[in-house]
């Protein structure tokens, strides 16, 4: 059933456990995270973005989501990630997506503020929630390199952006990077948690692929009620191919969809998101 990510980020932030956000862009990684949810009875959140428009056509793609969403006997939310401008939110909004995230972290904060507020004015008239990002989550480089130019989120500003912009909810930039680290991630956990104490707004963290267990469990014990993953769906699924190579294509299909399934599924337990569909 197509669900509120509202309800259910508020839920795992009460509940200390985190709700699963995948990206998926192709049938194999949407019926594979679906599989995932359905075996776990866990609540989910399915996501596309930007940067997959160029493998997947999203205003095609997009009714698979929904469909799926809809039979599915989980909640599944339908999420835009990394709204990068207002034009492209409304299209999301247009296709399918009952949630979006406007990241204008790479603003100046001001700018920020007034750019995350102008898609809340307008998406909440019809019902659809804003996730914001302060600080800047970057993307995939140097590990190191990233730290040493870091934009951590200030828990100082953080319940006044919430404040201003309304958003519903907050992604932070806590040493997290996207893709693939390339040293050790280092999270720091006392800014989650000043964060927390700040805001009243489920908190998120993106870039969690290649973050240890015990660092996401932490994560998670500070406040964190909403993890994304990609990288690593995408890891499960070249290690089925790569193991697979030489078996048709339609046999080879079906392992990246069953690799994706077992991923997520490891990941929805460690978040301790399992089971929560029936509470
Ligand atoms: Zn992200």
């Amino acid at each position: 059933m197509i669900a509120d990510i509202r309800f259910w980020e508020q839920k795992a932030s009460e509940g200390h456990y985190a709700i699963p956000h995948f990206n998926v862009w192709n049938a194999e990684m949407l019926m594979g995270v679906i599989d995932a949810a359905e075996e776990l009875r866990a609540p989910i959140i399915i996501s596309f973005g930007t940067g997959f428009v160029g493998n997947t056509s999203f205003e095609d793609f997009c009714y698979m989501m929904e469909s799926m969403a809809k039979k599915a006997t989980v909640p599944v939310i339908l999420h835009w990630d990394h709204g990068r401008n207002w034009t492209i939110l409304k299209n999301a909004a247009d296709h399918c997506m009952n949630s979006v995230m406007r990241d204008a972290s790479a603003l100046p904060f001001e700018e920020n503020i007034a750019e995350v507020k102008r898609c809340v004015d307008y998406f909440h008239r019809y019902n659809i929630p804003v996730e914001a990002e302060l600080g800047h989550v970057g993307n995939e480089t140097v590990y190191e390199e990233a730290l040493a130019e870091y934009a951590y989120t200030d828990p100082a500003q953080a319940k006044e952006f919430v404040e201003r912009t309304g958003c519903d909810s907050l992604a932070v930039a806590v040493g997290n990077v996207h893709g693939v680290y390339t040293a050790e991630p280092k999270i720091r956990f006392d800014i989650i948690e000043e964060v927390k104490k700040e805001v009243s707004v489920p908190l998120v963290l993106h870039g969690a692929s290649g973050i240890g267990d015990e660092d996401i469990k932490k994560a998670i014990h500070c406040g964190i009620a909403k993890i994304n993953i990609h990288t690593e769906l995408c890891q499960a699924a070249m290690e089925a191919i790569n193991a697979h190579k030489d078996e048709p294509f339609l046999a080879l299909e079906r392992e990246v969809r069953k690799a994706v399934k077992e991923r997520a599924m490891y990941k929805i337990k460690l978040f301790g998101d399992d089971g929560r569909a029936d509470e």
